[in-house]
């Protein structure tokens, strides 16, 4: 794989002010470059302004980040609506990596506000305690790939969100066979879910699993014109 010379990409522009151009020029480079690369650029430019957001579903992101920077912060956002294999599935994975984790916990909501209005319980539940979670935070990676949809087929690896942070997409180019392979391999944490049929698991009210050939994320507000919670935006 040919290396790339960040420098001549960026300049002389000083971090963390990066140019969306800058962030779309080093999207670019990273297309063929392993997510520990991504991840290690971004803990060189970051440092502890950068945090990681985990939905538990496996920890291949999680793995791959704690070895290039093992202190970094894990953010997992407790809706209250979690499967208990999800919330067993944190313990496991923060007692194997040692994570220093950051549970962002929700203030009890309208017992039915994911049924009347899943939008606005997504935004008050998920999106808002994101926003709280990276108030102090230039950039965070993320797990999304471009395989778990076609929503997400044009995903960019480096990219500004609507915060205005860097939000940077190690695994963007994964497959689910590199991502089955890594579990294999180095022997990561996943979700027991998975194992029957979740194969995209989010707040269980919302979630059911997928038959073969579906969608995976076609499991996540089945029936509803929704296919994202906004975390993603
Ligand atoms: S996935 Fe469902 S329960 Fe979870 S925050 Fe969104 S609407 Fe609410």
């Amino acid at each position: 794989m040919a290396s790339v010379d960040l420098r001549s990409i960026l300049g002389t522009v000083s971090r963390p002010d990066l140019s969306d151009d800058d962030l779309a020029a080093l999207s670019a480079s990273f297309e063929t470059a392993p997510p520990s690369r991504i991840i290690g650029w971004a803990v060189e430019e970051f440092g502890t302004r950068l945090s990681l957001t985990a939905s538990m579903t496996d920890a291949v992101l999680i793995d791959l980040a704690v070895k290039e920077a093992p202190g970094i912060e894990v953010v997992f956002i407790d809706t209250g609506y979690h499967f208990p294999e999800t919330l067993d599935t944190v313990e496991r994975v923060r007692r194997r990596y040692g994570l220093n984790m950051r549970i962002m916990t929700v203030a009890t909501q309208e017992p039915a506000l994911w049924e009347a209005d899943p939008e606005t319980c997504c935004s008050a539940v998920k999106v808002g305690q994101l926003d709280r979670a990276l108030a102090d935070k230039d950039a965070w990676l993320s797990g999304l790939r471009r395989t778990e949809a076609p929503t997400r087929a044009l995903a960019p690896i480096v990219a500004r969100d609507l915060r205005g942070l860097v939000k940077v997409n190690p695994l963007a180019t994964w497959t689910d066979l590199d991502v089955r392979g890594y579990i294999a391999d180095h022997d990561v944490p996943t979700n027991p879910l998975l194992e029957q049929g979740y194969l995209s698991i989010g707040c269980m009210p919302c979630t059911r699993p997928v038959a073969d050939g579906e969608d995976p994320r076609s499991g996540r507000w089945a029936g509803l014109d929704k296919t994202e919670c906004g975390l993603h935006d």
